[in-house]
Protein backbone atom coordinates (compact mmCIF):
# COMPACT_ATOMS: atom_id res chain seq x y z
CA UNK A 1 0.00 0.00 0.00
CA UNK A 2 0.41 3.41 -0.29
CA UNK A 3 3.19 4.59 2.61
CA UNK A 4 1.72 6.75 4.82
CA UNK A 5 4.62 7.79 7.36
CA UNK A 6 8.26 7.75 6.43
CA UNK A 7 11.68 7.76 7.97
CA UNK A 8 14.37 8.94 5.52
CA UNK A 9 18.29 8.72 6.86
CA UNK A 10 17.22 10.25 10.15
CA UNK A 11 19.57 10.74 13.22
CA UNK A 12 18.63 11.97 16.16
CA UNK A 13 19.75 12.65 20.12
CA UNK A 14 18.58 14.79 23.15
CA UNK A 15 19.65 17.52 24.59
CA UNK A 16 21.94 20.72 24.04
CA UNK A 17 25.16 19.16 23.24
CA UNK A 18 23.00 16.07 21.75
CA UNK A 19 25.36 13.13 21.05
CA UNK A 20 22.95 10.94 18.25
CA UNK A 21 21.55 7.77 19.59
CA UNK A 22 19.81 7.02 16.57
CA UNK A 23 21.82 6.90 13.70
CA UNK A 24 20.40 7.16 9.95
CA UNK A 25 17.24 5.37 10.21
CA UNK A 26 15.14 4.78 7.37
CA UNK A 27 11.66 3.39 7.98
CA UNK A 28 8.69 3.10 5.38
CA UNK A 29 5.04 2.32 6.96
CA UNK A 30 2.32 1.18 4.48
CA UNK A 31 -1.18 2.38 5.25
CA UNK A 32 -2.62 -0.20 7.12
CA UNK A 33 0.31 -1.88 8.16
CA UNK A 34 1.69 -2.29 11.31
CA UNK A 35 5.53 -1.90 11.90
CA UNK A 36 7.07 -3.39 14.56
CA UNK A 37 10.38 -2.41 16.33
CA UNK A 38 12.44 -4.23 18.15
CA UNK A 39 15.54 -4.20 20.17
CA UNK A 40 16.83 -4.15 23.45
CA UNK A 41 16.76 -1.05 26.14
CA UNK A 42 18.56 1.35 24.48
CA UNK A 43 18.31 0.46 20.92
CA UNK A 44 16.74 3.62 20.10
CA UNK A 45 13.26 2.33 20.01
CA UNK A 46 11.39 5.16 22.03
CA UNK A 47 13.78 7.58 20.32
CA UNK A 48 12.46 6.74 16.81
CA UNK A 49 8.65 6.98 18.25
CA UNK A 50 9.33 10.56 19.58
CA UNK A 51 11.04 11.32 16.07
CA UNK A 52 7.90 10.05 14.26
CA UNK A 53 5.68 11.61 16.42
CA UNK A 54 7.12 15.45 15.72
CA UNK A 55 8.21 15.59 19.77
CA UNK A 56 11.95 15.80 18.56
CA UNK A 57 13.34 17.02 15.00
CA UNK A 58 15.80 14.84 13.57
CA UNK A 59 19.37 15.92 13.71
CA UNK A 60 19.74 14.64 10.14
CA UNK A 61 16.91 13.24 7.45
CA UNK A 62 13.38 13.51 6.93
CA UNK A 63 10.31 12.33 8.54
CA UNK A 64 7.32 12.49 6.04
CA UNK A 65 3.46 12.00 6.21
CA UNK A 66 2.21 11.16 3.13
CA UNK A 67 5.05 12.42 1.54
CA UNK A 68 6.04 15.91 3.43
CA UNK A 69 8.41 16.90 4.94
CA UNK A 70 6.63 17.16 8.49
CA UNK A 71 9.93 19.81 9.57
CA UNK A 72 9.09 22.04 6.76
CA UNK A 73 5.56 22.61 7.46
CA UNK A 74 4.06 26.03 8.87
CA UNK A 75 3.52 25.68 12.54
CA UNK A 76 -0.20 25.41 11.60
CA UNK A 77 0.16 22.79 9.58
CA UNK A 78 2.75 20.84 11.64
CA UNK A 79 0.05 20.82 14.37
CA UNK A 80 -2.62 19.34 12.00
CA UNK A 81 0.16 17.22 10.60
CA UNK A 82 1.17 15.58 14.15
CA UNK A 83 -2.18 14.85 15.44
CA UNK A 84 -2.74 12.69 12.65
CA UNK A 85 -0.15 10.81 14.39
CA UNK A 86 -0.65 9.52 17.92
CA UNK A 87 1.68 8.58 20.43
CA UNK A 88 0.47 5.84 23.02
CA UNK A 89 3.53 5.88 25.86
CA UNK A 90 4.45 2.91 27.92
CA UNK A 91 3.18 3.95 31.49
CA UNK A 92 -1.06 4.88 31.67
CA UNK A 93 0.03 6.16 34.97
CA UNK A 94 2.07 9.13 34.24
CA UNK A 95 0.68 10.06 30.98
CA UNK A 96 -2.64 10.76 32.25
CA UNK A 97 -2.83 13.98 34.78
CA UNK A 98 -4.32 12.74 38.30
CA UNK A 99 -6.07 15.61 39.02
CA UNK A 100 -8.36 15.71 35.59
CA UNK A 101 -11.28 14.11 34.77
CA UNK A 102 -11.15 11.37 31.77
CA UNK A 103 -14.12 13.70 30.47
CA UNK A 104 -11.79 16.48 30.45
CA UNK A 105 -8.99 14.64 29.36
CA UNK A 106 -10.32 13.59 26.26
CA UNK A 107 -12.51 17.20 25.30
CA UNK A 108 -8.80 18.79 25.56
CA UNK A 109 -7.86 15.62 23.50
CA UNK A 110 -11.20 16.44 21.03
CA UNK A 111 -10.55 20.31 20.92
CA UNK A 112 -7.11 21.24 21.94
CA UNK A 113 -7.64 24.60 21.18
CA UNK A 114 -11.11 25.48 21.49
CA UNK A 115 -12.98 26.40 25.16
CA UNK A 116 -13.07 23.59 27.52
CA UNK A 117 -16.79 22.63 27.80
CA UNK A 118 -16.77 18.88 28.64
CA UNK A 119 -20.45 18.69 27.61
CA UNK A 120 -20.48 20.28 24.20
CA UNK A 121 -18.39 16.87 23.42
CA UNK A 122 -20.37 14.58 25.57
CA UNK A 123 -21.68 12.21 22.36
CA UNK A 124 -18.28 12.20 21.13
CA UNK A 125 -16.69 11.72 24.47
CA UNK A 126 -19.52 8.63 25.53
CA UNK A 127 -18.39 7.36 21.85
CA UNK A 128 -14.53 7.55 22.66
CA UNK A 129 -14.91 5.33 25.77
CA UNK A 130 -17.02 3.07 24.34
CA UNK A 131 -14.57 2.62 21.04
CA UNK A 132 -12.81 1.17 24.07
CA UNK A 133 -15.31 -0.95 25.48
CA UNK A 134 -15.41 1.86 28.71
CA UNK A 135 -18.60 3.39 30.15
CA UNK A 136 -20.04 6.70 29.48
CA UNK A 137 -19.73 7.02 33.16
CA UNK A 138 -15.95 6.86 33.53
CA UNK A 139 -15.93 10.61 31.90
CA UNK A 140 -16.53 11.87 35.45
CA UNK A 141 -14.22 9.39 37.20
CA UNK A 142 -10.62 10.42 37.92
CA UNK A 143 -7.85 8.37 36.39
CA UNK A 144 -6.47 6.61 39.86
CA UNK A 145 -10.26 5.05 40.10
CA UNK A 146 -9.56 2.62 37.34
CA UNK A 147 -6.85 -0.07 37.03
CA UNK A 148 -3.83 0.01 34.84
CA UNK A 149 -5.10 -1.32 32.08
CA UNK A 150 -8.71 0.48 31.98
CA UNK A 151 -5.91 3.77 32.48
CA UNK A 152 -4.10 2.16 29.17
CA UNK A 153 -7.51 2.25 27.69
CA UNK A 154 -8.72 5.79 28.30
CA UNK A 155 -5.03 6.51 27.09
CA UNK A 156 -5.86 4.83 23.99
CA UNK A 157 -9.33 6.72 23.59
CA UNK A 158 -7.30 9.63 23.91
CA UNK A 159 -5.28 9.57 21.32
CA UNK A 160 -8.19 8.21 18.89
CA UNK A 161 -10.05 11.45 19.82
CA UNK A 162 -7.58 13.59 17.55
CA UNK A 163 -8.98 11.28 14.86
CA UNK A 164 -5.54 10.01 13.96
CA UNK A 165 -4.31 8.08 11.16
CA UNK A 166 -1.03 6.42 13.20
CA UNK A 167 -0.73 5.58 15.71
CA UNK A 168 2.74 4.99 17.44
CA UNK A 169 2.12 2.12 20.26
CA UNK A 170 5.59 2.52 22.31
CA UNK A 171 5.53 -0.73 24.89
CA UNK A 172 1.96 -0.23 25.45
CA UNK A 173 1.54 -3.56 27.27
CA UNK A 174 4.69 -3.80 29.21
CA UNK A 175 3.64 -2.47 32.71
CA UNK A 176 0.89 -4.90 32.24
CA UNK A 177 -0.24 -8.17 33.89
CA UNK A 178 -0.71 -11.05 30.65
CA UNK A 179 -4.41 -11.43 31.00
CA UNK A 180 -4.48 -7.52 30.72
CA UNK A 181 -2.14 -7.06 28.20
CA UNK A 182 -3.62 -9.89 25.83
CA UNK A 183 -7.06 -7.59 26.37
CA UNK A 184 -5.25 -4.09 25.48
CA UNK A 185 -3.61 -6.12 22.07
CA UNK A 186 -7.06 -7.40 21.22
CA UNK A 187 -8.26 -3.86 21.40
CA UNK A 188 -5.47 -2.40 19.00
CA UNK A 189 -6.19 -4.74 16.64
CA UNK A 190 -10.02 -4.03 16.69
CA UNK A 191 -9.52 -0.81 16.69
CA UNK A 192 -7.23 -1.51 13.34
CA UNK A 193 -9.57 -3.17 11.46
CA UNK A 194 -12.54 -0.76 12.09
CA UNK A 195 -10.73 2.63 11.83
CA UNK A 196 -7.93 1.56 9.49
CA UNK A 197 -5.19 2.72 11.46
CA UNK A 198 -1.61 2.16 10.75
CA UNK A 199 0.74 0.80 13.61
CA UNK A 200 4.33 1.78 14.92
CA UNK A 201 4.71 -1.06 17.55
CA UNK A 202 7.66 -0.79 19.82
CA UNK A 203 7.99 -3.67 22.07
CA UNK A 204 10.99 -5.98 23.18
CA UNK A 205 8.91 -8.87 23.19
CA UNK A 206 9.30 -10.73 20.29
CA UNK A 207 6.12 -13.00 21.02
CA UNK A 208 4.01 -9.97 21.15
CA UNK A 209 5.98 -8.25 17.84
CA UNK A 210 5.43 -11.48 16.04
CA UNK A 211 1.36 -11.79 16.97
CA UNK A 212 0.77 -7.34 15.87
CA UNK A 213 2.98 -6.40 13.27
CA UNK A 214 3.04 -7.14 9.55
CA UNK A 215 6.82 -5.70 9.26
CA UNK A 216 9.62 -5.76 11.29
CA UNK A 217 12.45 -3.48 11.83
CA UNK A 218 15.14 -4.51 14.32
CA UNK A 219 17.26 -2.00 15.69
CA UNK A 220 20.81 -2.49 17.71
CA UNK A 221 22.61 0.92 19.10
CA UNK A 222 20.32 2.90 17.25
CA UNK A 223 21.31 1.43 13.85
CA UNK A 224 18.86 -0.43 11.43
CA UNK A 225 20.55 -3.96 11.56
CA UNK A 226 17.78 -5.63 10.04
CA UNK A 227 14.52 -4.97 8.04
CA UNK A 228 11.76 -6.83 6.32
CA UNK A 229 8.27 -8.57 6.96
CA UNK A 230 7.62 -10.24 10.63
CA UNK A 231 9.11 -13.02 8.51
CA UNK A 232 12.61 -12.16 9.64
CA UNK A 233 12.17 -13.36 12.98
CA UNK A 234 11.69 -17.03 11.62
CA UNK A 235 14.40 -16.65 9.45
CA UNK A 236 17.27 -14.23 10.62
CA UNK A 237 18.91 -12.23 8.09
CA UNK A 238 21.00 -10.76 10.60
CA UNK A 239 23.18 -12.37 13.30
CA UNK A 240 21.30 -10.09 15.99
CA UNK A 241 17.71 -10.86 14.72
CA UNK A 242 19.42 -14.50 15.49
CA UNK A 243 20.28 -13.65 19.06
CA UNK A 244 17.04 -11.67 19.42
CA UNK A 245 15.04 -15.04 18.91
CA UNK A 246 17.41 -17.88 20.35
CA UNK A 247 16.95 -15.48 23.36
CA UNK A 248 13.29 -16.60 24.37
CA UNK A 249 13.24 -18.66 27.35
CA UNK A 250 10.94 -21.12 26.36
CA UNK A 251 10.31 -21.44 22.42
CA UNK A 252 6.69 -22.11 23.11
CA UNK A 253 5.61 -20.58 25.76
CA UNK A 254 4.22 -17.13 25.54
CA UNK A 255 6.47 -14.87 27.55
CA UNK A 256 9.20 -14.30 25.14
CA UNK A 257 10.89 -11.37 26.40
CA UNK A 258 14.64 -10.36 26.06
CA UNK A 259 15.70 -9.61 29.69
CA UNK A 260 15.32 -5.61 30.02
CA UNK A 261 18.90 -4.98 30.90
CA UNK A 262 20.35 -6.41 27.84
CA UNK A 263 21.50 -9.99 26.78
CA UNK A 264 24.79 -9.59 27.89
CA UNK A 265 25.28 -6.66 30.54
CA UNK A 266 29.37 -7.11 30.24
CA UNK A 267 28.87 -6.01 25.95
CA UNK A 268 26.56 -3.28 26.37
CA UNK A 269 28.02 -0.92 24.56
CA UNK A 270 26.84 3.27 24.89
CA UNK A 271 24.62 3.90 21.67
CA UNK A 272 26.02 7.44 21.56
CA UNK A 273 29.35 6.35 20.95
CA UNK A 274 28.93 2.65 19.28
CA UNK A 275 31.74 0.34 18.43
CA UNK A 276 33.33 0.62 15.14
CA UNK A 277 32.66 -0.61 12.09
CA UNK A 278 29.52 -3.06 12.42
CA UNK A 279 28.09 -1.96 15.24
CA UNK A 280 27.33 -5.67 16.35
CA UNK A 281 30.70 -6.89 15.76
CA UNK A 282 31.62 -7.01 19.56
CA UNK A 283 28.86 -9.36 20.13
CA UNK A 284 28.61 -11.24 16.73
CA UNK A 285 29.44 -15.36 16.69
CA UNK A 286 29.77 -15.08 12.97
CA UNK A 287 31.87 -12.55 11.42
CA UNK A 288 35.00 -12.39 13.44
CA UNK A 289 35.35 -16.37 13.88
CA UNK A 290 33.65 -17.70 10.80
CA UNK A 291 35.56 -15.82 8.66
CA UNK A 292 38.91 -14.88 10.08
CA UNK A 293 37.89 -11.35 8.75
CA UNK A 294 37.44 -9.29 12.01
CA UNK A 295 39.11 -7.03 10.35
CA UNK A 296 36.47 -6.53 7.91
CA UNK A 297 33.58 -6.20 10.37
CA UNK A 298 35.12 -4.00 12.96
CA UNK A 299 36.17 -1.39 10.13
CA UNK A 300 33.65 -1.25 7.73
CA UNK A 301 29.72 -0.38 8.52
CA UNK A 302 27.71 -3.31 6.74
CA UNK A 303 25.51 -0.94 4.36
CA UNK A 304 21.60 -2.28 4.89
CA UNK A 305 20.59 -4.01 1.21
CA UNK A 306 18.27 -6.25 0.41
CA UNK A 307 19.22 -10.48 0.82
CA UNK A 308 17.84 -13.02 -1.40
CA UNK A 309 16.07 -14.99 -1.79
CA UNK A 310 13.85 -13.37 1.10
CA UNK A 311 12.23 -9.99 1.14
CA UNK A 312 14.72 -8.02 3.61
CA UNK A 313 17.22 -5.95 3.89
CA UNK A 314 19.87 -6.73 6.20
CA UNK A 315 23.14 -4.80 7.36
CA UNK A 316 25.86 -7.74 7.85
CA UNK A 317 29.01 -8.39 5.78
CA UNK A 318 28.00 -12.10 5.76
CA UNK A 319 24.33 -12.41 6.25
CA UNK A 320 22.82 -15.66 7.95
CA UNK A 321 21.16 -17.58 4.26
CA UNK A 322 19.14 -20.86 4.22
CA UNK A 323 22.14 -22.95 2.92
CA UNK A 324 24.37 -21.90 6.00
CA UNK A 325 21.68 -22.95 8.55
CA UNK A 326 22.45 -26.99 8.81
CA UNK A 327 20.40 -28.14 11.30
CA UNK A 328 23.27 -30.05 13.17
CA UNK A 329 25.03 -27.08 14.00
CA UNK A 330 24.42 -24.33 15.85
CA UNK A 331 25.44 -22.21 13.01
CA UNK A 332 27.20 -21.09 10.48
CA UNK A 333 31.24 -21.91 11.22
CA UNK A 334 30.39 -23.42 14.40
FE1 LIG B 1 28.60 -10.11 12.46
FE2 LIG B 1 30.28 -9.06 10.66
FE3 LIG B 1 27.69 -9.31 10.11
FE4 LIG B 1 28.48 -7.54 11.89
S1 LIG B 1 28.96 -7.54 9.72
S2 LIG B 1 26.75 -8.90 12.11
S3 LIG B 1 30.18 -8.60 12.88
S4 LIG B 1 29.14 -10.99 10.44
MG1 LIG C 1 11.87 2.72 25.57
Amino acid sequence: GAIVLGAEGVSAGYGVRSRNVLHDVSVAIARGSTMGVVGESGSGKSTLARVLVGQIAPARGVVRLDGTDVHRLSRRERFAARRQIQLVPQDPYSSLDPRMSVGRALAEAIAPRGRLRTGAHRDRIAELLASVALDASAARRLPHEFSGGQRQRIVIARALAAEPRVIIADEVTSSLDTSVQAEILELLLDLQRRLGLTYVFITHDLAIAQYMCTDLSVLYLGTLVEQGTTDVLSRPGHPYTELLRDSRPDPRGRSLQLPAGGLASEDVADPANPPSGCVFHPRCRYGPRAHGDRDRCAAEPPILRDVAPHARRTACHFPIGPAAQKPDEGGRGE
